[in-house]
Formats: structure tokens, C-alpha cells, sequence
């Protein structure tokens, strides 16, 4: 007998995954949570029924969301992540010895239990000394901050169920605020190929835009994300993603990437003109 994993990346269009068999399967408080075993991808788990991360395509997201943060702002110290519970942002995060404090709010820690049993790719540096996890609700946590970290990164589910409070006007706001003046904020920005997807990646722009001065957007290519085409956001209050990339310095680090490189960085932020429609005639 075949076991297939299928995800409906909209009401008529199917993705499909051939899989080994099934590791774990249990509903949180949170969501519904799945860890698979497959040929292609590796492991890979689900949430609510979408993917989240595989062994195989992962790296392309983790490198995406940290390396262009700290390469476009290299001094960056203190960081607060949010969501992020397989462990693959911090990972890359403790990559660099100039970070200072990693906290990370994640609000179901059954998501971080898990992927520590079956995701020990991803999860691999949490008992890292800089790292302080925090099982809370992120839109609760940041209220309370204030002035406190030079880069937030929301690596959150998509705008359903517990990740919908990551994509409001308030938890913007609130990010904002507790960064100090250089601060920098990269979320990710869902995909701008089908409407459900493009819709929720128009509002978190738009919404972005009204608070950071700098407000761009970058891509990657993710094959088992819905369309294959995802979208990050990179807001600050002064750096520039492009402008202020000194590649020489990022370079001089000597850190092993499987994705990101600096050549990349400034591509990446070269987007398809009906992309760039999208995100300037965001008035949704
Ligand atoms: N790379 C993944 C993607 O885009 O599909 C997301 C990675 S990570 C698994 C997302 C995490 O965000 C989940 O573990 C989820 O529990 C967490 N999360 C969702 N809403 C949250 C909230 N309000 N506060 C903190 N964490 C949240």
C-alpha cells in the first residue's frame, strides 16, 4: 500500500509527498501536530495540516530568514525570535559569535519537545548558552519591550490559528517599539503566487510599510512551500537591506552557507514586476 501526505495549497490545486511512514501524530493545545518520513524530502512536519519544515528543503528558509539580517546590519547583539519552533533560525543564529542574547517566544512547546525527538537537524542548538526559550504568545510578549533588540525575527505559522495575532497592526507596532533605533524586523511574508497567500502577504506589507521607514521585500525558492515561491520582509528604522550590505565584512566571516550568499542577498530583493504591482498597490 502507497502512503501519500497531500496538502491543498488552495481549494483545487493538491501537493503530494510520498511517504514512509508516519512518526507522530497529536493534537497541542495549539494545533494539530504531524512528523512524516519520506524519500524525498527526508522528515518533514506538518502543522494543521501544512508543512512547516523537511530535512531536505530547510536550509533554503533558515539561511534566507538570518543571513540577510546579519549580514545587511553585522553588529547586531541582541535578538528576539518569535515562533520558530523547530529550532532552525536559532541554529543559524548561534552560528554567529558577535550575538550576544538569543530570546525566542514559541508558543507551543510540544512544537519544540517534538522536533527535538524527530528534527534533530533543526533543533540542535537550544541549549546554546545565549538562548533563553520562552513558551508564551509572542504578540503578548512584546507589548511589555521596549527599546530592547536590534533584530526580531517572526518565524511564525501562516495567519490562521495561533500565528494570527503575528500579523497585526498591534504586534507590528509592538516590534517596532521594542527595537531600538538601528533595529531591524524580517518576517515571513507568505507567498505572492496564489490570492489566499498573496492577500495575507498584501496586508502584513501594507501594515509594515506604515510604521518602518524602510520597508523591502526578498524571495526564495522553497519547494515544498505552497507555489514554491516565498516572500520575506525586511523593515527598519535605518538599514538599508542593499544600500548597506557590506559584503567584504559578511564574506570575511568564513561562514558555510548551502543558500545564502551575498551576490544572492542583493538578487534577492530583485523582484518580479508583478510582485513589485503587488506590493506597491497594496491597498487592501
Ligand atoms: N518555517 C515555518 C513556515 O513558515 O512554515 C514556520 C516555522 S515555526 C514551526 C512556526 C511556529 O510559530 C510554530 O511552532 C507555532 O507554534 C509558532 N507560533 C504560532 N503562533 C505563535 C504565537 N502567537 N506566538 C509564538 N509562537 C507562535
Amino acid at each position: 500500500m502507497e502512503l501519500w501526505y497531500t496538502e491543498e495549497h488552495t481549494d483545487t490545486v493538491r501537493f503530494s509527498i510520498k511517504i514512509k511512514e508516519q512518526l507522530y501524530s497529536k493534537e497541542s493545545p495549539f494545533q494539530q501536530i504531524d512528523v512524516f518520513d519520506s524519500e524525498e524530502f527526508g522528515r518533514f512536519f506538518t502543522l494543521d495540516g501544512l508543512m512547516m519544515v523537511t530535512e531536505k528543503d530547510e536550509f533554503i528558509y533558515h539561511d534566507m530568514i538570518v543571513h540577510v539580517p546579519m549580514a545587511a546590519k553585522p553588529d547586531i547583539k541582541n535578538v528576539l525570535v518569535i515562533g520558530a519552533g523547530d529550532g532552525g533560525t536559532v541554529r543559524e543564529l548561534t552560528r554567529y559569535s558577535s550575538i550576544e542574547k538569543i530570546d525566542m517566544v514559541e508558543i507551543d512547546k510540544l512544537v519544540v519537545d517534538v522536533c527535538k525527538e524527530f528534527l534533530p537537524q533543526t533543533a540542535a542548538k537550544f541549549d546554546d548558552p545565549r538562548v533563553t526559550l520562552y513558551f508564551e504568545d509572542g504578540l503578548k510578549f512584546v507589548r511589555s519591550k521596549e527599546n530592547e533588540y536590534d533584530l526580531i525575527i517572526v518565524d511564525s505559522t501562516d495567519p490562521i490559528g495561533p500565528g494570527e495575532g503575528l500579523f497585526t497592526r498591534e504586534f507590528y507596532g509592538n516590534c517596532y517599539k521594542a527595537l531600538n533605533d538601528e533595529g531591524v524586523l524580517v518576517n515571513q511574508h507568505e507567498s505572492p503566487y496564489y490570492n489566499e497567500y498573496a492577500n495575507s502577504m498584501k496586508r502584513a506589507h501594507k501594515r509594515i510599510r506604515e510604521l518602518f521607514p524602510i520597508c523591502k521585500v526578498y524571495q526564495a525558492h522553497i519547494p515544498t512551500y505552497p507555489s514554491g515561491h516565498w516572500l520575506f520582509g525586511f523593515a527598519s528604522k535605518k538599514v538599508d537591506p542593499v544600500n548597506d550590505l557590506d559584503a567584504n565584512r559578511w564574506n570575511a566571516l568564513g561562514i558555510k552557507t548551502k543558500y545564502y550568499n551575498t551576490e544572492l542577498h542583493k538578487g534577492s530583493f530583485a523582484l518580479p514586476n508583478y510582485v513589485k504591482e503587488m506590493i506597491e498597490n497594496d491597498n487592501k
